[in-house]
């Protein structure tokens, strides 16, 4: 379902992504972890074409991200043709990044009506079984401000589902949570994991991990230095990075 190929992304002569290749197949929950700075972000951000690579490419279902192949040169996608990709996969991030100004149902319906021109009798109900789904339905007329930050963070996970995207990312989803809210944001997330949604996730919850990734990835330095299914990555790592960091954040 995506591939990713020998990636690399510089900021001002940083080198952030330094040759990147990480396989997700459909259905398959990829857990991406590592230290500050390994460029974790930054690779969902260029799965997504919201950075560009400048060598390497990602595939999302078989299809080029960001580019257009004409003859032999690729040209970049802009316009109506990048939205369409874009609305294809779901982005939730740390900070939720609500619509403040729209309702809870106002924020699920907006990109499926305006980016994506579906009709309001298919989109409306739609977004109101996905509010059912992530236990929302009372706070549909709700503003954001209203909410606490895991129902908040629900409404993002249910906004990203309304586009019906073929893939999900999530950079950290649960880390601006109190802890008391983490669980209820995670519950939904394994029950779309459960349901066969492929997902990529930068998380620090370990115990997620374990539980719901069919494989787990570890970065540092802008590589991927080891991948593996959880039980194997996480109880026995081969690289002495992998278990540095492991043992610190434990
Ligand atoms: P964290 O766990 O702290 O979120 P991360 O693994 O997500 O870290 P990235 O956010 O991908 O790391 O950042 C990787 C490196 O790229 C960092 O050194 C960061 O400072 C740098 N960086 C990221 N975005 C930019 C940008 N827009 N401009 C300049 N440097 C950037
Ligand atoms: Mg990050």
């Amino acid at each position: 379902m995506v591939q990713v190929r020998d990636v690399h992304k510089s900021y001002g002569g940083h080198q952030v992504l330094a040759g990147v290749d990480l396989d997700v197949h459909a259905g398959e929950v990829a857990v991406l972890i590592g230290p500050s700075g390994a460029g974790k972000s930054t690779l969902l951000r260029v799965i997504n074409h919201l950075e560009q690579a400048e060598r390497g490419h990602v595939r999302i279902g078989g299809e080029l991200i960001g580019y257009r192949r004409v003859g032999n040169r690729l040209r970049e996608l802009r316009g109506r043709e990048l939205l369409r990709q874009r609305t294809g996969v779901g982005f939730v991030f740390q900070n939720f990044n609500l619509f403040a100004n729209l309702t809870v149902l106002e924020n699920l319906v907006e990109a499926p009506l305006s980016a994506q021109g579906r009709p309001a009798a298919e989109v409306y109900p739609m977004a109101l079984a996905l509010l059912d789904r992530v236990g929302l339905t009372d706070k549909a007329h709700a503003h954001p401000r209203q909410l606490s930050g895991g129902q908040q963070q629900r409404v993002a996970i249910a906004r990203a589902l309304a586009l019906q995207p073929k893939l999900l990312l999530f950079d950290e989803p649960t880390s601006a949570l109190d802890p008391e809210l983490v669980g209820e944001v995670l519950e939904v997330m394994r029950s779309l994991a459960d349901g066969g949604t492929t997902m990529v996730v930068v998380t620090h919850e370990m115990g997620f991990a374990r539980e719901v990734a069919d494989t787990v990835v570890f970065m540092a330095n802008g590589r991927v230095v080891e991948q593996g299914p959880p039980e194997q990555l996480l109880e026995a790592p081969v690289h002495e990075r992998t278990r540095s960091f492991l043992t610190r954040i434990r």
